[in-house]
């Protein structure tokens, strides 16, 4: 039943969404992908007298149908109550003459918490039989892996893996992960930047060797990277959501487009906003935003993707990134589903470093979206003048996205901004950013600067970190990652 999934690269098998999600990458290094989204669409008046969690069930069972509905509403349940520190969840705010999508209220304060509160009771319910361990890893470029440890940690029968790129994310990032607690967690830095990292865990899920030795112990890997439709699919919820805090509040007519602003690094976040536009949400445009890392921007506007540049480190580390993976699933799409053509672009990727979409294709992207970057300096100007306008301190990452926005001429739409971290995250370059000299200062002394500077008071879960313990301290190389998973899973299924 419901086996509607698909890889990118190929229509030969089609899975169900449970096995999409306990596996997290197709066997032919595709994504998976469904062919029928339109025929999904929320029904948007409903939508608007929803609350999240109404809306979020109401997509998962889209999407989803292999799983019960008691099933959905329990994952839904866990998920999205009392870890966050927002009762509407995800809350809209106003910013000067636009809106801010705050996506940062869950337990780690960044966006991710979105899918990955939810991704391990799904993942949960995806097993085949209630005994079975999965090993799941994660490469992080800052925030997704204290996310995912902190879904997923002292979880039965679940074992977590994260690799995050050594010296290359925030202080405050650093220390969520390697104080995290639990029998079931592995934490390494990798010597390398975010694209080895994810590529050494690509390269392990191809490892048969390891594979077999784990899958002899009752072992399967899956990933809890953006590219698991299990963590895509929750964030289509919060765009719809958006929609209807401004259609109740009346600053929407229901039925009125809106164009969203997304930081992005993998795609993960503006693709969900693209499946809630073929779910029926009147989207107008959305604007993917770029740092100095602005493979992205180059794409969209030349139709040539180019990873063969130099990487720069910026403070927005969860987005310096130079293959976004999830792209794949958008040329899938607006190519009318051609696997052939995706798969020969994706090896050209590999082989050259570079492909080039037809023009046909690029004028499809075009169509649904725009684009722009921030440099560093941007980013911190648009910090700055944010919170003298507004009284708002946003996050670097956010930054990027307001920087964009304000660059471009307003189409006449609403346009929401997509907030994906408290700046508290990152506060060393926030306060540095207005004005003041953080040089030499412990992340913990900035925090408590922001405070007398703002009037706000930190999240109480970044605040716990002053006392707490380093636990994790391995770093190792890219060639040594199989090596740490193996130990992990030792660990994790004793
Ligand atoms: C992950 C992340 C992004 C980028 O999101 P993608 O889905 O990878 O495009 C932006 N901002 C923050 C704070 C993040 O953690």
């Amino acid at each position: 039943m419901g086996t509607l999934y698909h890889s990118t690269r190929s229509c030969e098998r089609s899975v169900t969404g449970k096995f999409a999600i306990r596996t997290g990458i197709a066997s032919d290094g595709g994504l998976y992908v469904r062919d029928d989204l339109p025929e999904k669409a929320l029904d948007l008046t409903r939508v608007c007298g929803q609350t999240f969690q109404e809306t979020a069930l109401e997509v998962l069972s889209a999407l989803f149908e292999d799983f019960s509905p008691e099933e959905l509403e329990s994952c839904v349940s866990q998920a999205y109550g009392e870890a966050f520190d927002d009762a509407r969840i995800v809350p809209v705010e106003k910013l000067g003459a636009d809106y801010m999508l705050e996506l940062f209220h869950g337990p780690t304060c960044a966006f991710k918490d979105m899918a990955l509160q939810i991704l391990p009771h799904l993942m949960i319910c995806s097993r085949e039989r209630s005994d079975d361990k999965i090993l799941v890893l994660t490469a992080t470029s800052g925030d997704t892996g204290k996310a995912a440890l902190a879904g997923f940690a002292g979880i039965g029968n679940i074992g977590i893996c994260v690799f995050f790129p050594y010296q290359k994310v925030s202080d405050i990032q650093e220390l969520q992960m390697v104080c995290q607690k639990g029998a079931n967690v592995g934490v390494c830095a990798v010597r390398g930047t975010f694209d080895d990292a994810q590529t050494g865990v690509k390269r392990i899920f191809c490892d048969a060797g390891l594979i077999e030795r784990l899958s002899a112990r009752g072992i399967s890997l899956s990933s809890a990277n953006s590219i698991n439709i299990g963590r895509l699919v929750p964030q289509i919820s919060y765009y719809f959501d958006a929609y209807a805090q401004l259609v109740r509040s009346d600053a929407l007519v229901l039925g009125d487009a809106v164009d969203f602003f997304v930081p992005t690094g993998n795609f993960g976040d503006v693709l969900a906003g693209y499946y809630a536009k073929l779910m029926g949400l009147p989207v107008g445009k959305l604007i993917v935003a770029s740092n100095d890392n602005n493979v992205l921007t180059d794409f969209i506007t030349t139709g040539t993707y180019d990873r063969m540049r130099e990487f720069r480190k910026t403070i927005s580390p969860s987005m310096d990134i130079l293959v976004s993976s999830n792209l794949e699933r958008l040329l899938y799409h607006l190519s009318d589903g051609d696997c052939a053509y995706v798969a020969s672009l994706m090896d050209q990727l590999a082989a050259e470093g570079s492909y080039t979409v037809d023009d046909e294709l690029l004028s499809r992207i075009q169509d649904i979206l725009g684009c722009g970057y921030a440099t560093n300096a941007e980013s911190t100007e648009a910090i700055r003048y944010t919170f003298e306008r507004t009284g708002t301190l946003i996050d670097p990452h956010t930054a990027v996205g307001k920087h964009v926005m304000d660059d471009m001429r307003p189409g006449g739409r609403p346009r929401i901004l997509l907030a994906t971290a408290s700046p508290y995250k990152f506060p060393a370059d926030c306060l540095a950013a207005l004005g003041r000299d953080a040089s030499g200062m412990s992340g913990f002394a900035a925090m408590d600067a922001l405070e007398d500077i703002t009037g706000t008071v930190a999240p109480g879960s970044l605040s716990a970190l002053r006392s707490m313990e380093r636990l994790h301290d391995d770093v190792c190389n890219i060639d040594a990652m199989a090596e740490f998973v193996d130990a992990v899973s030792k660990r994790a299924f004793a």
